[in-house]
């Protein structure tokens, strides 16, 4: 056989080789038995989204520097398409400007039923993000109303795929993070109580800080457990100076990392401030979107991507995306949110520096089953989409 009988041989040979083995396409033999059978969209079904306001009651009174509240308003979202429902929320925490009614008339303004093909996420989303406005930021409005579409398309996109959005996405969940757990701003008394509680459940434990009195919460705290424990500030600390002296009090007392310390408006002293601390330090109020992961840079050691914050799980994943190859650290954060927000953004977590994934846990009236807390650390479901429970099968 002479070389050009060879490579031809070869060719016809490899040929043969991908048609038996290694070609794609549904209904193919892989060359083991089994064939491929993949869910392709109808064509003739559309998208149908639909909402309902749903109010989350709180546990326990929740205080962060400046407020206090016993519930958060919600709009739960369903978006079916061909006998299959992807579920989504908006959660609106009262300080961040967003209602129920901003987030229905959001809602009231998008045309799904155009959209035959629940697979082409980026179309869709394109033109959900196209009827938002620009905030002077330079991110879009409407970010909760825009999450809850995109959490339903995800959970969508999953069931139809028949997979987990993890697995879709090459994530290993055993990679999945430990979360923090908060222990709400009260009386000393009641916060060693809450600490107590938490301590069997959770391997790390989360303060809000930023209040004249901290050193004694925090010291309540450390009174009666040994855990790590992470500190948001909420842009409660005004002078850097003061923050950087306290943040070194902090770390001699246990707490591993720093949540927003100073205003967001204030990035030179933030800045300023990573610099000098002992501790890293994650932006959160003055990371909402990817615009401001660009300007994070030299700023912070780390961002908080929270769902609510950036419109969903697309612009979140570009986000971790972006802030990893401009080597910060993330950490995955949330709202007060049923297991439905909370199961979405657990999907990304596998890997992420720090997680504080306790949302679904701070209320009573959670509609869904999804992530669990095992031993501290998120567990996600081996179920499609997001690995919620369905609640219209508890309905007999
Ligand atoms: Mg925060």
């Amino acid at each position: 056989m002479d070389r050009r009988d060879f490579i031809k041989t070869g060719a016809i040979a490899a040929a043969a080789t991908a048609a038996a083995g290694c070609g794609f396409g549904a209904g193919r033999d892989l060359g083991n038995g089994k064939s491929p059978v993949a869910y392709k969209p109808s064509g003739k079904a559309r998208l149908r989204l639909s909402w309902e306001p749903y109010e989350l009651k709180l546990r326990h009174t929740f205080t962060v520097s400046g407020s206090s509240r016993t519930s958060t308003p919600d709009v739960q979202v369903k978006l079916e398409y061909d006998g299959f429902t992807g579920y989504g929320e908006a959660s609106m925490p009262p300080y961040l400007g967003h209602t129920v009614e901003s987030v229905c008339a959001f809602l009231q303004k998008l045309d799904l039923g155009q959209f035959n093909d629940p697979f082409r996420l980026e179309e869709i989303m394109d033109y959900v993000c196209g009827k938002a406005g620009k905030l002077p930021d330079g991110n879009l409005s409407d970010a909760p109303a825009r999450a809850a579409v995109d959490i339903a398309l995800h959970d969508l996109y999953g069931k139809l795929l028949g997979q987990p959005l993890w697995r879709i996405w090459g994530l290993d969940p055993g990679k999945a993070p430990l979360t923090t757990f908060t222990i709400g701003i009260d009386t000393p008394e009641v916060m060693r109580a809450k600490t107590l509680e938490a301590a069997d459940r959770f391997k790390i434990l989360k303060v809000k800080v930023g209040r004249p009195d901290d050193k004694e919460m925090i010291g309540a705290v450390r009174s009666v457990s040994s855990l790590p424990i992470a500190v948001d500030a909420n842009q409660g600390w005004t002078d850097r100076q003061q923050a950087l002296d306290e943040i070194f009090w902090l770390k001699d007392n246990g707490v591993v990392m720093v949540e927003q310390p100073l205003p967001k408006d204030r990035p030179d002293d933030s800045a300023w401030l990573t610099e000098h601390s002992p501790l890293p330090i994650f932006g959160d109020e003055s990371v909402q979107a990817l615009e401001d992961v660009r300007r994070a840079r030299g700023v912070f050691d780390g961002v908080n991507i929270k769902l609510m914050k950036c419109g969903g799980l697309m612009e979140a994943r570009k986000m971790m995306t972006y802030a990893r190859a401009e080597g910060l650290k993330v950490m995955l954060g949330c709202m007060t949110e049923t297991s439905c927000g909370i199961s979405a953004v657990s999907q990304i977590s596998p890997g992420v520096d720090f997680a504080d994934l306790d949302g679904n846990l701070l209320i009573g009236n959670d509609p869904f089953e999804g992530v669990t807390v095992e031993d501290g650390r998120i567990t996600l479901k081996d179920a499609p989409g997001l690995g919620l429970k369905d609640p219209s099968q508890d309905r007999g």
